[in-house]
Order: C-alpha cells, then sequence, then structure tokens
C-alpha cells in the first residue's frame, strides 16, 4: 500500500464532479491532499441551443473544467476527450483510467454511481462502471494492460472509493466550510449554469442542509464508500 494520500477524480462531463463532491474536494485540498481530475467525456453535447457549434462548446467546457479545477485546488486535469453520449464501456476506456490509476496512485477514488436504476445517463453508468473495474481487479493486476509496466507504470491498490449521486447513500460529509468554494466551481461553468442566481444557491443550500442533518452538520455531501482494502 502507498503511503500518499493522493485523490483520483473520475468524472463523467465537465461540471458532474462540482455538483456531486465539489464541497468534499474543496476540504481535502485544503488539507493538503493532492487530487487529480479525469474528464471522460468531452461535454460537446451539453446544450439546448440550435446555434452551438458541437466542437466549439467542447473547447468552452474543458476551460470551464480548468478554471473550476483551479477554484477547487485541484492540481491536474485529465481531458480524455471521448465523444459525449458515446462512452464505450470497453478496453480503451478502461486502459485510459487504469493508467491515470498507476500514474497518480491514489489511496481514494470518486466517481459516480453508476448503479442509478431507470433513467440515468449512459456516460455516467459506463464511467462509474469503467472506474470501479480498473479500481478491481485491473489496476490490481500486472497482466492487466501489461505494456504499463513497460512505461515504469506499476500496479496499484485503491484503499477506497466514494460514489455520488447514489441511491443508496452511507456516508456523509462535512462540507460547511467549502460550500462557498463548491457554488464558486460550479459557476465556472458558465455554458451549463449561466449567471449566479440568489434561489439556485438557496435550493442547492436547502439540499445539502437536509443531507447535513443525517449527521448533525450545517451542509453535507453524500457518497456511498466501498471500502477496497483495509
Ligand atoms: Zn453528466
Amino acid at each position: 500500500m502507498d503511503e500518499n494520500n493522493n485523490v483520483l477524480v473520475v468524472t463523467p462531463h465537465p461540471d458532474d464532479a462540482e455538483g456531486g463532491a465539489g464541497g468534499t474536494i474543496a476540504k481535502w485540498t485544503a488539507q493538503g491532499r493532492d487530487v487529480v481530475l479525469v474528464v471522460t467525456t468531452d461535454g460537446r453535447h451539453g446544450t439546448s441551443d440550435r446555434s452551438v457549434d458541437p466542437a466549439d462548446l467542447a473547447r468552452t467546457r474543458e476551460k470551464e473544467q480548468l478554471n473550476a479545477a483551479n477554484v477547487l485546488g485541484i492540481s491536474e486535469v485529465v481531458f480524455l476527450r471521448f465523444p459525449d453520449q458515446g462512452l464505450v464501456d470497453g478496453p480503451e476506456l478502461r486502459e485510459r483510467i487504469v493508467r491515470e490509476i498507476r500514474r497518480h496512485r491514489p489511496q481514494t477514488v470518486v466517481t459516480i454511481d453508476p448503479n442509478r436504476r431507470y433513467i440515468r445517463h449512459r456516460d455516467h453508468m459506463v464511467t462509474g462502471r469503467v472506474t470501479l473495474d480498473a479500481v478491481f481487479p485491473y489496476a490490481r493486476d500486472h497482466l492487466a494492460f501489461p505494456q504499463h509496466l513497460e512505461e515504469g507504470l506499476e500496479p496499484h491498490k485503491v484503499r477506497e472509493v466514494y460514489l455520488w449521486s447514489s441511491e443508496e447513500p452511507d456516508t456523509f460529509l462535512d462540507i460547511t466550510d467549502t460550500f462557498d468554494t463548491k457554488m464558486k466551481a460550479l459557476y465556472c461553468h458558465v455554458s451549463q449554469v449561466g449567471e449566479p442566481s440568489s434561489a439556485r444557491r438557496e435550493r442547492s443550500m436547502a439540499r445539502h442542509r437536509e443531507v447535513g442533518k443525517r449527521v448533525g452538520v450545517d451542509l453535507a455531501e453524500q457518497f456511498k464508500l466501498i471500502e477496497v482494502w483495509r
């Protein structure tokens, strides 16, 4: 087991990680944890405006994501640039995520829960599922993607995985001190959330306050926690 306390966050689209875990990420970076963000898709379909060119939108969203990462104290953003709404659960995506795990060697991985029933975004499901598969068993086993060894990337055991947007949350983390940072990061995604509004802030605060009640704090984010190795 590595001695570092690094974190790797894997998000389907720019803005999903901020909404699901932005307060927690800001808290961890303030504590000195090194957080790297992997964005699996290019987000080019994220608009209802018919005049927007998808390639332009993808470029805009990368800039927005870099701004948000900066607000949260994230040290590096890796854009995998798979097509939005076209993500496939297969060896190509799996290899890319295993590579980032072996390169960054996180103690903690954070991603979206793939197991929502009925209405769910395929990119969300595939990102969460492939990230869990990458954690176990692929990143651990030297015979999985053995070309990594030739590049000096050793197998790695992730200790724990936090899943946001879970239908079965069991872990509630206090983000009272970083809620404002989370909102600031969310508002970097101008193409998705528009201009800051007090109504939106109130709605968001009410939601986080409900979660906070579960553990007796003012504001909290919720996750399903999977302990892979103790
Ligand atoms: Zn999304």
